[in-house]
């Protein structure tokens, strides 16, 4: 069965149809690039499947049960995590207290417990600062568990918002451009942090990303749309030699 399932889905913004008739289904466990210009509808896709966007049409399915329009906080916890296009990390917690607002979701104790500092609670803390740093140490990133996350280099604070994603326990992971603004060094080192995440997590991941090394170099099945409408599906090889992909988009891509 499916891990992810999207069918016919649609997403119109008043006269402009941002997504049109998109399907596709991940396998759990597995790695999928979705690829396309700017504006081509590729973080509306994410934001349906994350419950931010309601589907103007389609339906949208998780784990076997369907997930269409249901809301953010619910779907998280169903066990689908995101990152942003544009870094979101809280200043002034560090490393891994920003780890432990994604576990937040799993705390036991309650909000007015927790407001109090009732022992309940600060047990819950000592286990949640516990969790947080075995899932940086599993990361290769405990060494920077006391930074600030602005004192980061950029690559390593776009590996913090991927490990606070993980602190969901999610089966799905939405990355959306994880190597935009990255050097080559660190783009190189993120295909080696995705990699290890596969291997290491039971999960499947859905990427969004316009540098075509990390695409085909990571990648085995990619979809690509333009205009809201998947134009293309293969292997990188497939991708790389169509003729429309190369048209719409290829052409013009970032392959530094
Ligand atoms: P991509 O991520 O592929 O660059 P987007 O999914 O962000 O593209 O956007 C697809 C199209 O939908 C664009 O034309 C964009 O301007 C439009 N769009 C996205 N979100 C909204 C919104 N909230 N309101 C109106 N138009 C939107
Ligand atoms: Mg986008």
């Amino acid at each position: 069965m499916s891990l992810l399932k999207l069918e016919e889905v649609t997403k119109k913004f008043g006269g402009l149809t941002a997504v049109k008739n998109f399907s596709t289904e991940l396998a759990p466990r597995e790695l999928c690039a979705l690829i396309g210009p700017n504006g081509s509808g590729k973080t509306t896709i994410f934001n349906m499947i994350t419950g931010i966007y309601v589907p103007t049409q389609g339906k949208i399915s998780f784990n076997g049960k369907e997930i269409t329009a249901k809301r953010p906080d619910i779907i998280t916890g169903y066990g689908i995590a995101r990152t942003f296009q544009n870094i979101r990390l809280f200043q002034g917690l560090n490393v891994v207290e920003n780890v432990m607002l994604g576990q937040h979701l799993h705390l036991h104790s309650n909000p007015v417990e927790a407001t109090l500092n009732l022992p309940g609670y600060v047990r819950e803390e000592k286990r949640m600062r516990l969790e947080g740093m075995r899932l940086l140490e599993s990361l290769g990133m405990a060494q920077l568990a006391h930074d600030e996350p602005s004192a980061l280099p950029y690559g390593q604070q776009r590996k913090l918002e991927i490990a606070r994603a993980l602190a969901t326990q999610p089966r799905l992971l939405l990355l959306d451009e994880p190597a935009a603004g990255m050097s080559p060094a660190d783009s190189e080192e993120l295909m080696i942090f995705i990699r290890h995440i596969l291997q290491t997590f039971d999960l499947s991941i859905f990427l969004i990303e316009h540098q075509m090394r990390v695409v085909m170099g990571i990648c085995p099945r990619i979809i690509v749309i333009d205009q809201g409408e998947q134009i293309a599906e293969g292997t990188p090889e497939e991708i790389q030699n169509n003729n429309r992909v190369i048209e719409a988009y290829l052409g013009v891509a970032d392959y530094a």
